[in-house]
């Protein structure tokens, strides 16, 4: 295959284990990243300080060879712990005996991608480069320099906008004719808080779980960081009655704390400082068509399809991106029209998947996982599994630990999933006669 010189847009996390995709196949790769580099300069957290990876995220990290590097600093998160008003703590397993999401830091794991690039004498990352401009025709893109205010052009065969969800490539693609293009904003803003580790440095809670506090219109998770402290985000509404709007004084913060959250206040030494010092992010989707153009662009990452965040899957869904890619390449043998062709037929329909799926478990996640029902249907999800895993699979295995499902897919077989469960939930004494024999024929004829 003949080598091509690509410029990648962006080192965030795809656009880095995107580089090493390519520079494998011995192409040579320029990143350019607008920001300096993170790995001698303090960067504020833009986004999450930790992130949730799970299976597509590994199967991407594993392809790059990087696997083990980024497993060293994972903390495996095997289920959810849900933080009642009362201070009830409910253990709820994600998936079976041995399966786990695991956190990371964002900037260590963009900093092992950026090291793990470095080491191909191919890829060649430039920092505090913006591209404000591009011709995705010629192509070129054309770059400020961050620091100097230097501007420059750089000519490649191919662009890839790995530049996230407000990127500058997508920008420039939108502009071509019949581009489809939205972006709705949730209600709901996102602020970030935290619990620092014990005094003797260990984690003030469980280590191994991701915790939620569900409060039916807002909730706050948080998840372990390796120093044992806790990253907490809050998801809550802009305006309205219980909002950010009405949080205005240190007191506001401190009544609207105790009444929902009045486990975790205590383990909160520094909220006053943090809710006033932290950002109030907005949560985006952005859904894009089409995501290539012929043999020169392609949109990969946030910059394809940015979703809100409560499946976890960005990033994983951005790495996942990667593999695609990286095979429909390899597949196309040198002919980059069909393989962007291909990428973007597969990707597109599970971009939109995630989008959907994420939307929907955000009402899961604050509204329905602390609900007596909500629990029963969720065991039962699990004995179906476990008695038939041919025929039953959770949404949440589906999306989360099985990779070699499609996301599209996975939201249909979900779908399927809820109509199956409303039906076994309808059986007289299904809850409590599993066992009994009219029971158990009963479930059996509706899963096979
Ligand atoms: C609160 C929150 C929690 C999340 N939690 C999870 C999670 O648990 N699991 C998960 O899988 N995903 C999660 N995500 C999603 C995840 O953060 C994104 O999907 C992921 O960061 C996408 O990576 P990316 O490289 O495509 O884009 P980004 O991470 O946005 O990287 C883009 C890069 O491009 C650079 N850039 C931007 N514009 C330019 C320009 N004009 N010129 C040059 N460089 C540019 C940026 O500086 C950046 O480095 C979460 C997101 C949020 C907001």
């Amino acid at each position: 295959m003949a080598t091509k010189n690509i410029t990648v847009v962006g080192a965030g996390l795809v656009g880095s284990l995107l580089s090493i995709y390519l520079a494998k196949k011995g192409h040579i790769v320029n990143v350019y990243e607008r920001r300096p580099d993170m790995r001698s300069a303090a960067i504020p957290a833009g986004r999450s300080i930790n992130l949730a990876l799970s299976d597509r995220g590994w199967r991407g990290l594993e392809g790059a060879g990087i696997g083990d590097a980024i497993r060293a600093i994972a903390i495996p998160m095997s289920g959810r712990m849900m933080h009642g008003v009362d201070g009830t703590l409910n253990y709820q397993p994600y998936g079976k005996e041995g399966q786990a999401i695991n956190s990371v830091s964002r900037r260590i794991l963009n900093m092992t991608l950026m090291d793990c690039a470095e080491q191909y004498p191919n890829i060649t990352l430039h920092f505090n480069h913006r591209a404000t401009d591009c011709d995705i025709d010629a192509p070129w893109v054309a770059f400020e320099n961050t620091h100097t205010g230097e501007q420059s052009r750089v000519e490649s065969d191919i662009i890839i906008g790995s530049d996230g969800a407000f990127s500058a490539i997508r920008e420039r693609m939108q502009k071509t004719d019949r581009y489809n293009f939205s972006q709705d904003y949730l209600e709901h803003a996102y602020k970030e808080l935290t619990i620092p580790p014990a005094d003797d440095g260990g984690f003030r809670m469980e280590k191994n779980a991701l915790h939620i506090w569900a409060r039916k219109s807002f909730m706050m998770i948080a998840l372990p960081n390796t120093d044992g402290s806790f990253t907490c985000t809050l998801f809550f509404p802009y305006k309205g009655e219980v909002s950010f709007e009405q949080l205005r004084t240190e007191d506001d913060v401190r009544v609207f704390f105790n009444e929902y959250f009045p486990d975790a206040v205590p383990m909160m030494p520094t909220l006053i400082e943090d809710f006033f010092g932290n950002p109030t992010s907005s949560l985006v989707t952005m859904r894009a068509f089409p995501w290539v153009y012929g043999n020169t662009a392609a949109l990969i990452g946030d910059a394809a399809h940015a979703i809100v965040p409560f499946y976890g899957q960005g990033m994983n869904c951005g790495f996942e991106d990667c593999v695609v890619m990286s095979d429909c390449i390899d597949a196309s043998g040198g002919d980059w029209t069909a393989a962007f062709a291909n990428y973007e037929r597969n990707r597109k329909p599970n971009g939109d998947a995630i989008a959907q799926l994420a939307l929907d478990n955000f009402i899961e996640m604050r509204d329905k996982v602390a609900d007596p029902d909500f629990l029963l249907r969720k065991k039962i999800e699990a004995k179906l599994h476990a008695e038939y895993p041919r025929s039953f699979t959770p949404l949440y295995t589906l999306v989360t630990f099985s990779p070699d499902v499609p996301y599209s897919e996975a939201l249909r077989r979900g779908r399927e999933n809820d109509t199956l469960m409303d039906a076994i939930l309808a059986i007289p004494g299904v809850h409590d006669r599993w066992d009994d024999e009219d029971v158990r024929s009963a479930v059996q004829s509706f899963v096979q």
